[in-house]
């Protein structure tokens, strides 16, 4: 079915239930579907609701970006890319331009996958993010959104609707790097940065997060907060690397990478992202 409304969307929801899926962009549920590894009763094509495809900034400077937004939409849009180039950054290495034309926001968090990456950008840049059902909303942070393996915090009948992100602080830099054999394929591994200097230019908050490196988002706190009042060098980039890559990550490995050789790649690329980002937030 392919309602004109949200409302008629949401009823379908609540009436059907864990027995419905919305389609999105269609460019995981389909080929999920193909492979049978996901079988629904009934699709809710919530491709006419445009009012859910939408980039604005408000006056204390957070973005408003609706769930129908598509990856291709974000990766090109002036405002995302002065206001959160870190997902200016990420958009390229979404799939090829021909699934970001049709894939969405709210489909890549909603569907969770540990090596997609706006999952990582929204935990790292603090996302909120706003659900809705047929009776009423409701806002979840995005340190409660991703509850495992394509889980989320979404119950059976609500919507993602909405994706706030706040202003990044003065003094910030951000990176976003990943590993992949081809241009395009998911990544083996990857990482965003987010470094914030005091005035005299060490580190007064920091966040990493990787994607490919467990069963979510894996939000590295440890090594974050191993940052925290350092000025950069390659000695402390080295330290919060390994640990991160030998205590934080959980790889689970595949035929293109095994653990080892993931937890290597977490090495390399968090010194890379580290030096990115401290030398972005003091420019
Ligand atoms: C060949 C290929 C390569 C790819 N490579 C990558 C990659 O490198 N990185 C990457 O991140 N992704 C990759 N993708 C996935 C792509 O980014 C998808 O577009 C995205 O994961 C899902 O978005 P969608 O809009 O297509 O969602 P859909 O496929 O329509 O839906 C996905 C799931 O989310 C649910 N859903 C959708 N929207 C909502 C909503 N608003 N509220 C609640 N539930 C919702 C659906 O019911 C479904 O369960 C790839 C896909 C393909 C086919």
């Amino acid at each position: 079915m392919a309602p004109d409304s949200l409302e008629g969307a949401l009823a379908l929801k609540t009436e059907h239930g864990d027995d419905a899926k919305f389609l999105a962009g269609g460019q995981s549920l389909i080929p999920a579907m193909n492979f049978r590894l996901a079988q629904t009763a009934l699709l809710i094509d919530v491709n006419n609701l445009k009012e859910l495809d939408y980039i604005r900034r408000d006056a204390n400077g957070d973005l408003h970006l609706g769930a129908l937004t598509r990856q291709r939409r974000l990766e090109r849009d002036p405002l995302v890319k002065q206001y959160a180039p870190l997902l200016h950054e990420a958009m390229p290495w979404v799939a090829h331009p021909q699934i970001r034309n049709r894939g969405t926001l709210g489909g890549s968090l909603a569907h969770a996958d540990p090596a997609a990456e706006l999952p990582v950008i929204a935990l790292a840049l603090g996302a909120r993010l706003r659900a809705q059902t047929a009776r009423d909303e409701r806002w979840i942070t995005v340190d409660d959104f991703f509850r495992g393996l394509f889980t989320t915090d979404l119950a059976s009948d609500e919507m993602l609707v909405e994706v706030v992100l706040p202003p990044l602080p003065p003094r910030t830099g951000a990176a976003f790097i990943e590993f992949s054999r081809r241009r395009g394929d998911y990544a083996m591994l990857g990482l965003a940065a987010i470094v914030t200097l005091n005035e005299s230019g060490a580190c007064e908050k920091a966040r990493l997060v990787y994607l490919n490196a467990g069963d979510g988002p894996v939000d590295a706190k440890q090594a974050a907060d191993l940052l925290k009042g350092q000025k950069p060098s390659a000695e402390v980039f080295a330290a919060a690397a390994s640990l991160a890559a030998e205590q934080e990550i959980n790889p689970m490995g595949s035929i293109h990478a095994s653990p080892d050789y993931q937890r290597h790649l977490a090495r390399v690329l968090t010194g890379r992202a580290l030096k990115q980002a401290f030398a972005r937030a003091s420019q």
